[in-house]
């Protein structure tokens, strides 16, 4: 099919999504220009209060990206150098990272090859005298199982860090029925803004959430230079603000969230109805437990053709991502500072099997199209 877009497929398509809520953006950007607050101007707290509305949450800091909120959750535990934090060995670099840069130890747990997210069968494993803290990661839209995870932390006296940042919007359901947003579970949810992301600013941006009055006191100190009042520092922290102006960004964005998310599910939907029946492509799956509002819509390629796929799509102006082509215990970084939790196989084979697709907001029929079509070709080519 020689079908001539316009424009490249995107794997996220920020300029059409900009274009459609322009009014609206630029209305806002030019009430902080007008108000000149660039700092804690009252957008930063009309945000933060918008987000724990929609989120059915106390309490939330906002901060200046995703990483620092993982940093700042684990330095409002208190924890002390040589402990240890469980987090999944199939995940982006920022839970371990801030876990080993605090002097801690990251302790890598395998991830369920269904859902992406921690295994919660494989947590125990990990645990030792020294364990504080779990980090279960949102991966690629959907939650974590966290009543299983929230038992053992009970079970060992664990805190609960839920990294959020590519799960926003989604809910977790219990076996009771009742449903909680990702991020309001575990003692503190921490999120990213950056623009890529489901909830996303023009710029770097985040933030973290609580429940706990006494939490939320200290992670705001944190954030800001551990400061109780001005000038008297009570915590060591450092300084992690989220600006004006993109917080008066995500202000607009956060009433389109469910609409962001509802466009990539239906989507996802297309997707997995044309590439159900495919012998080599394992879809995404949705346990009951979880919304998926597929951040990526990322498959498994079982037939060992995953990067020709890859390159394949490439020649026909296809995008894909491989997220992430190296478990953390194979980075450089991790080899000196990380424990492993057993064999980590799933996370190896996800790394060799997982390919993401373009899946966004502005994501047209007619391109879905021609993708599926793309990569319904390339296995009646490649039948074994
Ligand atoms: C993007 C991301 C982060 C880090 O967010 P930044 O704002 O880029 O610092 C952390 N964890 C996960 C799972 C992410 O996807």
């Amino acid at each position: 099919m020689a079908l001539i877009f316009e424009d490249n497929i995107q794997m996220v398509d920020l300029q059409t999504q900009y274009r459609r809520l322009k009014q609206e953006i630029d209305d806002a950007i030019q009430e902080v220009l007008a108000g000149a607050q660039f700092i804690n101007g009252p957008q930063v707290k009309a945000f933060a209060s918008h987000l724990a509305h929609y989120l059915d949450i106390p309490h939330v800091i906002p901060c200046a990206n995703g990483t620092d909120a993982l940093q700042i959750a684990l330095m409002s535990l208190g924890l002390q150098q040589g402990e240890e934090v469980i987090v999944p060995a199939f995940n982006y670099v920022a839970a371990a990272e801030t876990v080993a840069m605090l002097g801690l130890i990251p302790v890598l747990v395998d991830v369920n090859a269904c859902t992406f997210t921690m295994d919660v069968t494989k947590i125990e494993q990990g645990i030792s005298r020294h364990t504080k803290a779990i980090i279960p990661v949102h991966l690629f839209g959907l939650t974590c199982d966290m009543a299983p995870v929230m038992r053992i932390a009970e079970k060992y006296n664990l805190y609960v860090i839920e990294d959020n940042a590519q799960s926003i919007g989604a809910s977790y359901t219990y076996a009771s029925g009742r449903t909680k947003k990702a991020g309001t579970i575990g003692h503190i949810g921490t999120t990213s803004f950056f623009p890529s992301k489901p909830l996303a600013c023009y710029g770097d941006g985040g933030a973290m959430m609580t429940a706990d009055d006494n939490l939320a006191k200290r992670l705001q100190m944190i954030a800001n230079h551990g400061q109780e009042k001005k000038y008297r520092h009570k915590l060591i922290g450092c300084n992690s603000r989220l600006d004006t102006l993109q917080a008066a960004i995500l202000n607009v964005k956060l009433n389109y969230l469910s609409e962001f998310n509802r466009r990539r599910m239906q989507a996802a939907e297309r997707y997995n109805e044309a590439f159900g029946q495919l012998p080599y492509i394992v879809t995404p799956c949705k346990p009951a437990y979880t919304s998926h509002i597929y951040h990526q819509y990322t498959i498994q390629v079982k037939n060992g053709k995953r990067n020709a796929l890859q390159a394949w799509l490439k020649e026909r102006k296809v995008p894909s991502m491989i997220y992430y082509p190296a478990s953390l215990d194979k980075q450089d970084a991790f080899r000196v500072y990380a424990r492993k939790a057993g064999s980590l196989e799933v996370a190896h084979q996800l790394t060799q099997t997982a390919l993401s697709l373009p899946v966004h907001t502005e994501l047209r029929a007619c391109e879905q199209d021609y993708i599926i079509e793309q990569v319904i070709e390339f296995f009646r080519q490649n039948e074994r």
